[in-house]
């Protein structure tokens, strides 16, 4: 009898980072999230997208906080 073993499967962590304080909240666990998946993703956890230059600054709940005052 032969064996042969191999990890096929790929699990992917997605994690949301705040570019003002560097605090990280997973969004997902297991498959790949598409763009739309990491939008919604990350607005469902309070996180919000903050039009800066050229691109776009993503801000956790705190820090969103802060700006107001
Ligand atoms: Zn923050």
């Amino acid at each position: 009898m032969a064996f042969h073993k191999e990890v096929v499967e790929t699990i992917y962590k997605t994690v949301v980072i705040c570019d003002k304080c560097g605090k990280e909240k997973v969004l997902n666990i297991g498959e790949q999230l598409s763009w739309e998946g990491h939008m919604n993703g990350a607005l469902h956890r309070d996180y919000t997208f903050m039009e800066k230059g050229n691109g776009f600054e993503t801000l956790c709940p705190d820090c969103q906080k802060e700006d107001v005052e």
